[in-house]
């Protein structure tokens, strides 16, 4: 997913409390970001995020970082993260933008662009009251760069949801599931950490199960047809790619793979 882009989004995520802003000062203390030390897992390729942030509210005894490379793309998950902070008071993306550039030009702040509109109660009191006790955030980064990110051990689970398939042969080493990327997710990831990966690309799921195998990872399960595999599917939480895709009646694939010893 790269949506057009859109003007001012690099600013308004650089004003953002729900993102990281230097993620290698971050390295080896991911853990003092969030209200308690509880295992961390990554989403890489979170897109509008609606997955992650349904996933941390249903394990509020994890905490989670959203990963995503398109500043247009993470916008909208922002977005979607001050609704849920502040309900229907939550600045539109129109006004995030109009109040980063003000700020950086010195005056007005998100809560002035959002008062005229929408006017209530005190919103980064809110948000900041929110922020306090959320399990998660999101972090601007190619996904190529995660060493310089994460501490080697630090992440306890990795999701790679609809990633993209990069369908030609001499680009297979852009594939989130190909052993280059196998090799960045084996350092960051604890001992016994996992990787979950959900498409509906069944050429995309095979070399993944190929590249799993080669690389000497340990396949835990894997289906071909999640929404009809009782036990994969018990607890599943879709994610905005996977509801458009099932509902066009195409399967979903999925494996759980740990990484080697
Ligand atoms: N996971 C979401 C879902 O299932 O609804 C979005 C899927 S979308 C097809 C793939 C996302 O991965 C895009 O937003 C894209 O920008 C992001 N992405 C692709 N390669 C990436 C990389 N190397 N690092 C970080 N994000 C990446």
């Amino acid at each position: 997913m790269r949506l057009r882009n859109i003007p001012g989004s690099k600013e308004a995520i650089d004003a953002s409390d729900f993102v990281v802003h230097d993620s290698s000062a971050q390295k080896g203390h991911w853990q003092e970001l969030f209200p308690s030390p509880s295992p961390l897992y990554a989403e890489i390729g979170m897109g509008k995020g609606r997955f992650l942030m349904d996933m941390a509210a249903a394990y509020p005894d994890r905490n989670f970082i959203g990963i995503e490379m398109y500043s247009s793309v993470l916008i909208r998950a922002i977005e979607k993260a001050e609704k849920r902070a502040l309900g229907e008071n939550a600045p539109t993306r129109a006004q995030m933008i109009h109040s980063a550039r003000a700020e950086l030009q010195g005056g007005g702040s998100l809560e002035d662009a959002s008062a005229d509109s929408a006017p209530g109660p005190d919103l980064s009191e809110k948000r900041e009251s929110f922020l306090r006790s959320c399990n998660f955030r999101f972090l601007r980064l190619d996904a190529r760069e995660l060493e310089s990110a994460f501490a080697p051990g630090e992440i306890a689970g990795i999701y790679l949801n609809f990633s993209d398939p990069w369908p030609k042969d001499r680009h297979a080493h852009r594939r989130l599931t190909s052993r280059q990327f196998l090799k960045r997710y084996e350092t960051v990831l604890q001992p016994e950490g996992t990787i979950e990966f959900k498409t509906d690309n069944i050429d995309l799921f095979r070399f993944s199960l190929t590249e799993i195998r080669e690389a000497g990872w340990e396949l835990l399960a894997y289906t071909f047809d999640l929404h009809h595999d009782p036990e994969l599917n018990t607890g599943n939480i879709m994610t905005e790619y996977e509801e458009k895709f099932s509902s066009r009646g195409n399967k979903i694939c999925k494996l759980i793979a740990r990484k080697p010893d």
